[in-house]
Formats: C-alpha cells, structure tokens, sequence
C-alpha cells in the first residue's frame, strides 16, 4: 500500500469505519455486552444498537480509538506513516504532517503515537527457536546528577533473535545473570538449536539457570575482534540495535527510561514484520482488538501505578 492508495481507500470516515467494523467482527458487528445481534440505527449509521441490553456503541468502543474526537482519517494517517517509518517518526514531525506548520499540539500527536505503539504491544509474540542470538546494549545519554557532576545514564535493553526470524527487545534492569535467564526462558523455546551470545560472563550461568543447559551455547568473542567465526555470529542482533540507536537519535530524539519499552515494542513490531504486505491492516486490527489507553494511564508515573 501506498499513500496515494491510503489517500485515495479512506478519503473519509464512514469508509475507515467501515475496515474498522470488518477487522472488528469479521462475522458481523455483535453486541459489546451479550454478543448478540444488533442493529445499525437509522438516525446515525455509525450507531450500533443491541435490542436485548438496551445498549448502543460504535466501533471503536473499548477499543484503543475508545474517546477520541480525531477522524479517523487521521488516526489511519498516523498508523500508515508510523508502518511505513523504519526508524520511527517523532510525535512532533507527525503532528506536522497531519495538522500542518505550528497547528495541532504536540500533546494530542504524542497520546496519538503512543495508542498506535500500545496497539502494536499487544500483538502475540512466539517463543523463538532455532538458531538465536542474544546481546545486550546500553541506550541513555550523560546527564548532570547531583552535585553537578556529569554521570551516565544507562539503559540497558536486551535483544534476542532468531536467525531469519522475531525480534524481541527488552528493557531491562541490568544484565545480569538472574536477569538474563528470565528473558531466556520467556522467550526462546525449550526446542531451541543453538544459542549464540558474545563473551559476556553471565551468558553460561543464565543459560544454566533458565534451564536450558543441555542447549549449545556458541560465543563470539569481540573483545578479540572476531565477530563471525564460521556461522557463530551475533551480527544479526547487533544490526537490529544499530537500527534501534538510529531511530533513538534520528526520530525520538530523547525517550524517557519510562516510555523506552513502549518504542522497544513499536520497533520489534515493524521489524518483524518489514516483508508483510499486510502490516498496515494488522496494526489496524491490533488498534480495534486492543483495550483503551487512557491519558491518565500513560503519563501516570510508574511507582505510583504499579
Ligand atoms: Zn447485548
């Protein structure tokens, strides 16, 4: 799909409501409540009507459009411009794009990009097998603590990959042993071949311990600058991370720790699906099958969520 094809599909609202109620109840719009059968109301087409609850809704109700006053057309502009956007795009370059020079507000953009990503997070995501490599990275820029002495500000987001296959980031509280072992046997399934890592000292142990000793564990080992030694090779993690770094720096400019896994998601989503020809419509369908995320939610600060 093109933007001349997106332009030209869903010129106007109806017609995204109409793909919205399709991906939604592909056999036919049922009731929120009970399941079952409604009627459209002739008063107002978008009007859902179930007779047995006395309950009308729209399409978007419970879903991750849930409460918005944006057209659709721009909801589907944004999904569009974020599939297709390799490395990201910033909520103000977006909100540039949709509403025009200094119209719109950074604030509506930024909740807009941030429902599309949570719609993305909740796609299913396989255990991985095969080959797979694992690496770890460090994101965050120098910033000035206390005393006004510049200190680093380290991220640390694990990947693990199967080789022609899913990526998965993480962001993790270090890298260590216990931590690596739970995101091992979260993510890569018991059937897996081989597991190939750098020279990190924890790698064996978190193998070891995430129960998955019995699996070859192949290693490169950077320090000594060899980076592929026959097909033992850890590139293919670290080509994604490079991709990572680029959409930080080029696209996000500056990701707060607390929304990084929110971007994590985003970018292992496009990743994955960068040869789909269908990415724009699941997006959609995710964006109709996902629940609502409200405001308050994501700005509420994570210690006094939890
Ligand atoms: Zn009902």
């Amino acid at each position: 799909m093109t933007i001349i094809d997106l332009c030209r599909t869903f010129s106007n609202d109806d017609l995204c409501r109409e793909l919205l109620e399709r991906l939604r109840w592909p056999n036919g719009p049922e009731c929120l409540r009970c399941k079952g059968p409604v009627v459209r109301l002739a008063t107002n087409a978008n009007l859902l009507y179930c007779k047995d609850c006395d309950y009308q809704f729209t399409v978007t109700a419970n879903t991750i459009f849930h409460d918005s006053h944006l057209p659709l057309i721009k909801w589907f502009a944004a999904t569009f411009i974020m599939c297709e956007s390799r490395k990201g795009v910033s909520a103000n370059q977006l909100r540039r794009m949709l509403w025009g020079k200094n119209k719109g507000s950074y604030k509506t953009a930024w909740y807009l990009c941030h429902r599309i990503r949570a719609a993305m997070a909740s796609a299913d995501k396989p255990m991985l097998d095969g080959t797979v490599e694992m690496d770890e990275t460090y994101l965050g820029a120098k910033q000035r603590g206390v005393g006004g002495q510049w200190r680093d500000l380290k991220e640390v987001v694990i990947g693990i990959k199967q080789r022609n296959g899913d990526l998965r980031f993480f962001h993790a509280e270090d890298a260590k042993r216990g931590t690596l072992a739970k995101y091992i046997k979260e993510n890569i399934s018991q059937d897996v071949e081989v597991i190939m890592t750098d020279e990190l000292r924890a790698y064996p142990g978190a193998i070891q311990m995430a129960g998955y000793g019995d699996v070859p564990h192949k290693t490169v080992t950077h320090r000594a600058g060899v980076y592929v030694d026959g097909d033992i090779t850890t590139n293919g993690i670290e080509s994604a991370f490079s991709l990572l770094k680029r959409g930080i720096i080029g696209s996000w400019h500056k990701v707060s720790a607390k929304h990084l896994p929110a971007y994590l998601e985003e970018m292992t989503f496009r990743f994955n699906r960068r040869n789909s020809k269908t990415l724009f419509i699941d997006t959609l369908r995710h964006m109709v099958t996902a629940d609502p995320l409200t405001f308050e939610k994501l700005t509420a600060d994570k210690e006094s969520a939890a």
